[in-house]
């Protein structure tokens, strides 16, 4: 594994949901990655950008998310980072627990950060009432045998 890094600023658009998805599996197939763990990054960067637009952004509001990655040879890790400047979030902790939502008259079921958190081998959220929020993902990818 070699390092690398990219980053990708897009609109607060649902349709960018499948774009961010297209563009980390892209990133990510240098790694010779498992069908399985191309799958689980798609999921969880897809719930990420989904919650940029549409909690980050509330109401269709028209903003910046950006998409970065980066490989970490030495830990055979990619991170990846989905960011907005948005609402933001005053309580991280209760966000990040099963079945939270603040939106349950939209059918969502809080289920989120747990999806990110079982199909990422790690998970960071920084976040500020008014300047956005962060999510930072790690994901081991182990050389095929
Ligand atoms: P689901 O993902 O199951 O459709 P959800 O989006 O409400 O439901 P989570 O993704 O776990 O559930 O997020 C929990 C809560 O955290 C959200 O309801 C929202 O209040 C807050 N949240 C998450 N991401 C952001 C963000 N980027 N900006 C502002 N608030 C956020
Ligand atoms: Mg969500």
């Amino acid at each position: 594994m070699e390092e690398n890094a990219m980053r990708l600023v897009f609109d607060s658009r649902p349709e960018n949901e499948s774009f961010a998805r297209v563009v980390i599996s892209a990133f990510m197939v240098q790694l010779n990655p498992t069908l399985e763990q191309v799958a689980d990054v798609k999921t969880a960067v897809s719930e990420a950008v989904t919650n940029a637009v549409v909690h980050g952004y509330p109401g269709g509001a028209r903003g910046d998310i950006t998409l970065s990655a980066r490989l970490i040879p030495e830990e055979n890790m990619l991170e990846v980072e989905i960011a907005d400047a948005g609402v933001g979030i005053a309580d991280v902790r209760q966000a990040l627990e099963p079945f939270y939502t603040t939106q349950p008259e939209l059918e969502r079921s809080g289920m989120g950060f747990s999806v990110m958190e079982t199909f990422m081998d790690g998970l960071q959220v920084a976040s500020a009432p008014g300047k956005g929020t962060r999510v930072k993902m790690q994901k081991r990818i182990c050389p095929p045998a």
